[in-house]
């Protein structure tokens, strides 16, 4: 701020600066709040039970020997200054920070805790490695330079080159990709894989329902189908037609040993029938089928809330002044940003240097214009 008390001559340059500075931040911030997704900073997740998904962090410091993952707020507030792994997001994880598996030493923010989490799955990323080549990340051995790329059925990371696909499709032509040991574990999904072929194993958008479904048996798709009436016989088959699933698989499914890139969209295009929705749940696969699941979806949560949140700070900082009042907070921190950018700019273009007291005068000025707002007849909008 000092810099800026002296008149300085010719330097629209740096006052501009000032003003990108501002949108820059916002940008910025924006960006790392969407990785951050819908992840609360402040409070320890434990009391919302097993979270759809969340950041995650393992604390190599407190727990060299057990697997155990913590949330944001606790990387931040219990391990501060501790060798965290960073686990992106996982799903349906609740926070075991200060529980039995960090031999008691308890959680600052939320002390009460079950011993465990029976729940919660754990792989070698919580030991802070990953792959099918169970390496570090970053990996001060590895001198390929390859993006890691996380399946979305077991979570664990992979590198590039080890998905088993080559050439790698480019990211603009996938949005999710499941690995070759899920693919092999739940093999239906070749179904759904049809080959193109130019990149093998990459799932065109086409897999829709358009297959001949002539000559399908349930013994052939191994459904059982009950004879206790013909009516429930004719509902049974009337479902087996309807599988999309059934449908797919009397076509050629080819089963690599390879992972699976998908189209952005595939999981809408998964079954929903009765058979299909009863073998996710049997399989723990019933996120797939779950909009809401995606990382994508999550990242969107995320910059949603930060645009809030940024909404939330600026009143708090709008309230602690003593000349604004609730119905400038109401006129909304986004007219107040616009405002005081508006007002900045005047500066940068007449080469002025934005003082203290410039500020000052802006949020006087503020008081006038709210009075004027207050007989302005036409209803203002909240955003
Ligand atoms: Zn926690
Ligand atoms: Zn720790
Ligand atoms: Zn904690
Ligand atoms: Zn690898
Ligand atoms: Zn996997």
């Amino acid at each position: 701020m000092e810099e800026s008390l002296a008149p300085v001559e010719n330097s629209s340059e740096d006052v501009l600066s000032m003003v990108d500075v501002l949108k820059e931040e916002n940008d910025l911030e924006e960006e790392a709040n969407a990785v951050l997704g819908d992840s609360d900073d402040q409070n320890c997740t434990y009391p919302k039970g097993y979270v759809p998904r969340q950041a995650l962090y393992a604390c190599a410091t407190c727990d060299p020997e057990n697997l155990a993952g913590v949330c944001l707020a606790c990387s931040l507030e219990c391990h501060e200054g501790h060798e965290l792994f960073e686990l992106y997001t996982k799903r349906n994880f609740r926070c075991d920070c200060g529980n039995s598996k960090f031999s008691g030493k308890k959680c600052k923010l939320c002390p009460e805790k079950e011993e465990t989490n029976p729940k919660n799955q754990y792989n070698q990323n919580f030991k802070g490695l990953y792959c099918t080549c169970h390496r570090p990340y970053p990996d001060p051995e590895d001198e390929v330079e390859d993006e890691m790329i996380q399946c979305v059925i077991c979570e664990d990371w992979y590198h590039g080159r080890h998905l088993g696909v080559a050439p790698l499709p480019s990211c603009d032509n996938y949005s999710e990709v499941v690995c070759s040991d899920c693919m092999k574990k739940h093999t239906f999904l070749w179904a759904y894989a049809l080959q193109s072929q130019e990149t093998k194993t990459l799932v065109t958008e086409e897999a829709n329902s358009e297959v001949d479904v002539e000559g399908i048996s349930p013994e052939k798709t191994g459904n059982k189908v009950e004879d206790n009436s013909d009516k429930e016989t004719n509902k049974k088959s009337q479902n087996e037609e309807n599988c999309l699933l059934v449908n797919l698989q009397k076509g050629k499914v080819d089963i690599n040993e390879s992972g699976a890139f998908w189209k952005d969209g595939w999981r809408k295009k998964l079954c929903k029938c009765a058979n299909c929705m009863a073998m996710y749940k049997d399989s723990c696969l019933e996120f797939l089928v779950d909009e809401a699941d995606t990382v994508h979806n999550y990242e969107q949560r995320g910059r949603n809330k930060t645009a809030s949140s940024q909404y939330e700070k600026g009143m708090r900082a709008l309230s602690s002044m003593n000349r604004v009042q609730q119905v400038e907070v109401l006129h909304g921190f986004n007219d107040l940003k616009s405002e005081l950018t508006d007002y900045l700019k005047k500066f940068a273009e007449n080469g002025k240097v934005v003082r203290e007291e410039d500020i000052r005068e802006f949020f006087s000025g503020m008081e006038a214009r709210k009075r004027q707002r207050a007989t302005d007849p036409i209803p203002f909008m909240c955003k």
